[in-house]
């Protein structure tokens, strides 16, 4: 392999190359624009895709494509060659700055919420210049934004970008009212931490509700799980190990920075992390590695599983947001330095904050519920549906010094003694780790821990950037006449960690008498995606996204007609998987082998009366007994799907519907699969057990 530092970023068009193929003028113009969001000339943008094309090609690519993300959950892409003809029967290969800059898909297929009719098919993608254009598989990709002919958003990246405007704006007119002038430019940065599965293709391939909805819809509990703890941080198995070495390297090339690779909690689950970047290449990195890692994953005869519930009976996988706010100047605005008691500037950012995830707490729930993720939230493996906020033991005595009017005495850095005298004392850190809140200060940052591991990121950082960006400009305006700054900044603080308190919970959140506790402060407790999105359009809600110019009341409403269908449309299939999988292989393959028990039993009774049959007589009696169970449940699950239609006008109640009694069937259907699987021999059932998917590979 060559070294690290000449393969990273070799598949992208990033600023070292610009610098080297751009006229110095066109490469000033759009770092302009990268940095400062300035609208760009088509005059450059021309100079730059001829660059990017002539780089694109001696790459090997004979294709671009504007690479974009609309609201399935995945990114979309459609493919053009670079060929034009040139008069002479022979081509020449062109791109030009329209081509760059303007895309035109039909948008027809991707979900709008019905916020236009299937015939208006026009759509449009947008360049975003502060995300670099890569090139993979023979394509030159070009990120992009995505929206209707009528200018409706109908991706995730617009209000993400929207947002980061909107912090930026806010943070940067507070800072200057604290006498910050240097500040010009404030980015909020994120670094996502990715959980994942990987099985063997073998096993994957025989089972169909894996390749269909990602998940196992049946399967019996392996005499082993997690329970020894012996799989977390463990030594790492070779042919996962390689697989790891070669994702790294796919993912370096692509300038991707992929810094730490470890096993998770589960069997056959582990986890990579990259190192933070800006919010908006964060989250197209995070796309990029979900599809990366699936792919990396074929060559290896693996598959890589990125369902937030892959497996009943073992942990799910979610994904950590680390994120944080840094200026231009290189502070990072929620580190609260070494005396955060005297950090005015640091107290009002951690303020905003605290008093956002309060306001908002609906909308950090809702933008993290998903038919997937409502396996996790709640079940004593991730945070639980409840969201609250952990400041660990020095900032929550600095909260309480504030509202108390306490002087505020650190615990101060302690040394670390070893006892050894070989090892080296280190300064341990002041907090030591909450791993059940949902929102965990860690340091310099918050880690939002609520999220599923298939999530596009963008979601949850453009509810985060605009809810602080609210109560920022909040602030501003309450703070811009003081005569006593520090007074006012001070008095501000106090009065929101008074009235917001009720968010901070330092304690235990699996613990069953927080949801109790909670309740009495007030706190939500959305079970499920179709409890969460009941809130999606309450009016604060409407008025937080059209006040700061995120999305319009329609464009909200559309994505909430979204988010239901799409999670009715998805236990739908997942019961008409299930439905095909009992009638198709499972009774039949049960019923066999009742047939050949009794053909057992009764061979033997020919044989003699004397040979003991009652094995057989018992397994033939629970099984048959199951088989009535099994059938009958099977054919009540048909009855709810057909029936689901009754519903499907309105889909708040459709979803409800979905949740409520199709899930709730699909529960008791599994239920009774899975003794029978318990009971059934191995050779006959249809399926590779939990066993062989778990520890397969
Ligand atoms: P862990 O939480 O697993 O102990 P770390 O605390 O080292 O791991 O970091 C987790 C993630 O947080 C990494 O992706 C790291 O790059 C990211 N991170 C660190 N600092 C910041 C920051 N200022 N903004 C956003 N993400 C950050
Ligand atoms: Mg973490």
């Amino acid at each position: 392999m060559a070294k690290v530092p000449e393969i990273f970023g070799s598949m992208v068009f990033n600023d070292q190359k610009m610098q080297e193929r751009l006229p110095k003028s066109t490469y000033k113009a759009l770092k302009k624009t990268i940095q400062n969001g300035e609208p760009l000339d088509l005059s450059v943008a021309n100079v730059v895709a001829a660059a990017m094309k002539d780089w694109a090609v001696e790459m090997g690519c004979t294709h671009y494509t504007h690479w974009f993300q609309p609201m399935t959950g995945i990114t979309a892409e459609k493919h053009d060659s670079f060929i034009a003809p040139n008069g002479e029967g022979q081509v020449i290969m062109e791109f030009s700055g329209k081509e760059l800059v303007k895309g035109e898909p039909d948008a027809s297929s991707f979900p709008s919420g019905g916020i236009r009719a299937t015939f208006e098919a026009r759509g449009y993608t947008t360049w975003d210049p502060t995300s670099y254009a890569f090139v993979k598989d023979g394509t030159l990709y070009i990120p992009t934004a995505f929206c209707s002919y009528t200018g409706e958003v109908l991706d995730k990246k617009t209000p993400l970008l929207r947002s980061m405007e909107r912090i930026n704006t806010e943070a940067v007119k507070i800072l200057h009212l604290l006498g910050k002038d240097d500040v010009t430019r404030v980015t909020t940065t994120v670094g996502p931490e990715q959980e994942y599965f990987l099985i063997d293709k073998d096993a994957y391939d025989q089972r169909e509700d894996l390749i269909y909805t990602g998940r196992t819809l049946f399967g019996a509990k392996a005499p082993k799980g997690q329970e020894l703890d012996d799989h977390y941080f463990g030594a790492i198995k070779t042919r996962v190990a390689a697989y790891m070495k070669d994702l790294d390297e796919e993912l370096w090339k692509l300038g991707i920075l992929a810094k730490t690779k470890h096993n998770e909690v589960a069997p056959s689950q582990h986890e990579l992390a990259p190192i933070f970047t800006t919010t908006n290449i964060a989250t197209d990195h995070n796309e990029l590695t979900m599809e990366v890692m699936k792919k990396v994953a074929e060559r290896h005869g693996l598959v890589c599983l990125l369902h937030e519930k892959p497996f009943a009976g073992v942990n799910g996988s979610g994904k950590h947001n680390n994120w944080s706010i840094s200026t231009n100047t290189g502070e990072n605005l929620l580190d609260p330095g070494k005396t955060p008691e005297n950090n005015l500037q640091f107290q009002l950012f951690l303020a905003a904050v605290v008093k956002a995830v309060h306001e908002y707490q609906d909308l950090l729930r809702i933008t993290v519920a998903s038919a997937g993720n409502d396996h996790r939230l709640g079940a004593n493996e991730a945070p639980p549906a409840i969201i609250s906020m952990y400041l660990g033991d020095d900032l929550g005595e600095l909260v309480d010094s504030i509202i108390n009017d306490r002087e505020y005495v650190s615990k101060g850095k302690q040394k670390m003694r070893t006892g050894v005298d070989v090892l080296p004392d280190f300064m341990k850190d002041t907090s030591d780790r909450n791993r059940t809140s949902p929102f965990a200060f860690t340091g310099n940052k918050f880690e939002f821990r609520a999220l599923g591991s298939s999530l596009n990121i963008a979601c949850p950082n453009y509810m985060l950037n605009t809810m602080v960006a609210e109560e920022l400009s909040e602030f501003y305006d309450e703070l811009k006449d003081a005569d006593d700054m520090d007074a006012a900044i001070k008095a501000l603080v106090k009065k929101v960690f008074i009235e917001h308190q009720n968010i901070i919970f330092n304690g235990n959140n699996y613990a069953p008498e927080w949801v109790e506790e909670a309740e009495r402060r007030g706190l939500l407790n959305l079970k499920s995606l179709p409890d969460a999105m009941e809130h999606f359009l309450d009016q604060k809600n409407i008025d937080l996204f059209v006040k700061n110019k995120i999305c319009s009341a329609d464009e909200i409403r559309a994505r909430y007609e979204i988010e239901l269908e799409s999670y009715s449309k998805q236990i739908n299939i997942e019961a008409l998987t299930m439905i095909d999988m009992a009638k198709k292989n499972i009774l039949p393959a049960v019923t066999s082998y009742v047939r050949d028990l009794t053909d057992t039993a009764l061979a033997k009774k020919a044989l003699s009366d004397a040979i003991p049959t009652s094995v057989e007589e018992d397994l033939i009696t629970s099984l048959s007994n199951k088989l009535v169970c099994f059938s009958k449940k099977t054919a009540e699950l048909e009855e709810a799907v057909i029936k689901a239609s009754d519903y499907s006008d309105d889909n708040l109640k459709y979803a409800k519907y979905y949740r409520e009694t199709v899930f709730a069937l699909m529960q008791e259907l599994r239920a009774v699969g899975d003794a029978m699987e318990t009971e059934t021999a191995s050779e006959y059932w249809p399926y590779p057990s939990y066993g062989e998917l778990l520890f397969g590979v």
